[in-house]
C-alpha cells in the first residue's frame, strides 16, 4: 500500500525520540537525517526534500520543541503540519461555474487512467445530484470511444460521441451544444493521450481549450510512475495550464513520492486520488488527512465518510447504535458484511484507523479479507447457530462449535475463524465509534 514504507520509517524515527527528555542539537540532526532518507526513499523530489528538511529543522531547533516536555510529540506535530502544507494545506475543489454547464477537460498520457477517471468523476457528480455528460474526444485510440460508452452505460451517464469524425475540437464543441440542449450541468471531456508528450498532442489540447474554454483542466497521472508523473505534470502545466491533478493507482505499490511532490514542484494541487479500478474508487484529496495517514495517525474521517456513502443511512444508524450499546450480534455482522465489503479490503480499512496500521502486521495469521464463497459459508455457519449463540458468542464452547460445523456443512476451523473475525471486527468498530464520539466532543470543546 502507498506510503507504507515511508510511514514505517518515520514512525521508527519518532520512536527513537520518545525516550528523550529534552532534545539536543545532535538529536535533532539525527532525526532530520532519517526523515530526509525516508523521503528520498519514498521517491520524493530531492529539491522538495531539501526545502522540507530546512523548514522542519528551523522549527525543530526553535522554542516550541526545545521547551516542550514531550519533544517527540512536538517534532511529530511540526512534521505533520509541514507535510500538510507540502501537499497544499487544504482540500482543493473543482471550479464549478455559476453558469452551467461546468466544463472539465481531462488530459494525460495513455494508460494513466484518464478515461477511467472521467467515469469516476461523472459518477461522483451524479451522486451529488448533478447531471453530467461525457464527451469522447479521443479520436486516435480506436477503443477509447467504446471504452467511454461502456463506462457511461455502467453508470447510466450519457456519452456524446461521433465515431466517424476525426476532428477533436469539433466533437468537443458539438458535445457542449448537446449538453446545453439536454440540460447537462457538468461536461467531462475525455481527450486523447499519447505515450509521451508530443507537440501534436499539446497543439490539439490547446485548440480544444481555446474552443471550449474549460472551467477546469485536470491532468491524470499514474502514482506508480513516481517522479515521472511529477515531470509530466510540470510540462503539461507549462504548456497548457492546469487547474488540478488526479493521481491514480494509489492502491498500487507506489512509494508516495508523486503525491508528496506534485504540489511543491508544479504549484498545482492534487484534487482527487484514484484508489482502484472500480468506478467508486475516487477520493477527494485532503492534505491534512494524508499527512496523518503517513505519520500513522490514521484517517478516521475518510473511513467514516466512506462508510456513510456505502451504507444505507437507516442501516448505518441502527448499526452505530448497536455498536455503542455493545449489542452487535452475529446477525448484524452478517447483514453488514456485504455492505462493509463495499468499503474495500479490510487491510485498507485498517490502514485508516489510528494505530491499526501496525496491528495489520500482527494479524498476519488471520485472514481478514473475504470473497463471495467465504461469505456463503459464513452465512451457513451463522444460520446453524441458536438465537442465544448469535447474541452471545462467548457461550460457544468446543461442543457447540462442533455442532455448528456439522449443521452448516463446514469445518470447526471455519467456525473458529469466523468467531475470531467477528471479535476483531467488534473491537475495531468499537474503536471507530469511540473515535467518532471523541471527535464530536473534541469539536464541541473548542
Ligand atoms: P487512459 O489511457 O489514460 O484513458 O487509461 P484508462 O482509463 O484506460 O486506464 C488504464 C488502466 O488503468 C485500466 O486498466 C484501468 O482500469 C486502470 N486504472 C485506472 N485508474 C486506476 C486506479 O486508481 N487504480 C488501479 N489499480 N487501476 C486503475
Amino acid at each position: 500500500m502507498i506510503f507504507e514504507s515511508l510511514a514505517d520509517r518515520l514512525q521508527e524515527t519518532f520512536k527513537k525520540l520518545r525516550g528523550h527528555g529534552k532534545l539536543t542539537a545532535d538529536d535533532v540532526n539525527a532525526t532530520m537525517r532519517e526523515i530526509r532518507i525516508a523521503l528520498l526513499e519514498a521517491d520524493v523530489n530531492f529539491k522538495v526534500v531539501k526545502d522540507f528538511i530546512k523548514k522542519i529543522k528551523e522549527r525543530a531547533v526553535g522554542q516550541e520543541v526545545l521547551e516542550s516536555l514531550t519533544p517527540a510529540q512536538a517534532v511529530i506535530k511540526i512534521v505533520n503540519e509541514e507535510l500538510t502544507a507540502l501537499m497544499g494545506q487544504t482540500q482543493s475543489h473543482i471550479n464549478i461555474s455559476p453558469k452551467p454547464p461546468t466544463i472539465i477537460m481531462m488530459v494525460g498520457l495513455q494508460g494513466a487512467g484518464k478515461t477511467t477517471s472521467a467515469g469516476k468523476l461523472a459518477l461522483m457528480f451524479k451522486k451529488q445530484g448533478k447531471h453530467p455528460v461525457m464527451i469522447a474526444a479521443d479520436i486516435y485510440r480506436p477503443a477509447a470511444i467504446k471504452q467511454l460508452q461502456v463506462l457511461g452505460s455502467q453508470i447510466n451517464i450519457p456519452v456524446f460521441a461521433k465515431e466517424d469524425c476525426k476532428d477533436a475540437v469539433k466533437i468537443a464543441k458539438e458535445g457542449i451544444e448537446y449538453a446545453h440542449s439536454h440540460a447537462n450541468d457538468i461536461v467531462i471531456i475525455d481527450t486523447a493521450g499519447r505515450l509521451h508528450i508530443d507537440e501534436n498532442l499539446m497543439q490539439e489540447l490547446k485548440s480544444i481549450k481555446a474552443e471550449v474554454k474549460p472551467h477546469e483542466i485536470l491532468l491524470v497521472v499514474d502514482a506508480m510512475t513516481g517522479q515521472d508523473a511529477v515531470n509530466v505534470a510540470e510540462s503539461f502545466n507549462n504548456d497548457l495550464g492546469l487547474d488540478g491533478v488526479v493521481l491514480t493507482k494509489m492502491d498500487g505499490d507506489a512509494r508516495g513520492g508523486a503525491a508528496l511532490s506534485v504540489k511543491a514542484v508544479t504549484g498545482c494541487p492534487i484534487k482527487f486520488v484514484g484508489a482502484g479500478e472500480k468506478l467508486e474508487a475516487l477520493e477527494p484529496f485532503y492534505p491534512d488527512r494524508m499527512a496523518s495517514r503517513i505519520l500513522g495517525m490514521g484517517d478516521v474521517l475518510t473511513l467514516i465518510e466512506k462508510a456513510q456513502s456505502a451504507f444505507d443511512a437507516e442501516e448505518a444508524k441502527k448499526m452505530e447504535k448497536a455498536f455503542r450499546k455493545n449489542e452487535f450480534t452475529l446477525d448484524d455482522f452478517l447483514s453488514q458484511l456485504n455492505q462493509v465489503r463495499k468499503l474495500g479490503s479490510f487491510e485498507s480499512i485498517l490502514g485508516m484507523i489510528p494505530g491499526m496500521g501496525n496491528l495489520k502486521k500482527k494479524l498476519d495469521g488471520v485472514d481478514l479479507d473475504m470473497n463471495g464463497k467465504e461469505i456463503k459459508h459464513i452465512e451457513a455457519i451463522i444460520r446453524a447457530m441458536t438465537p442465544e449463540e448469535k447474541r452471545n458468542t462467548k457461550i460457544i464452547n468446543g461442543s457447540r462449535r462442533k455442532r455448528i460445523a456439522m449443521g452448516s456443512g463446514t469445518k470447526v476451523q471455519e467456525v473458529n475463524k469466523l468467531l475470531k473475525q467477528f471479535d476483531e471486527m467488534k473491537k475495531m468498530m468499537k474503536k471507530m465509534s469511540n473515535m467518532k464520539q471523541f471527535n464530536k466532543k473534541g469539536k464541541k470543546g473548542k
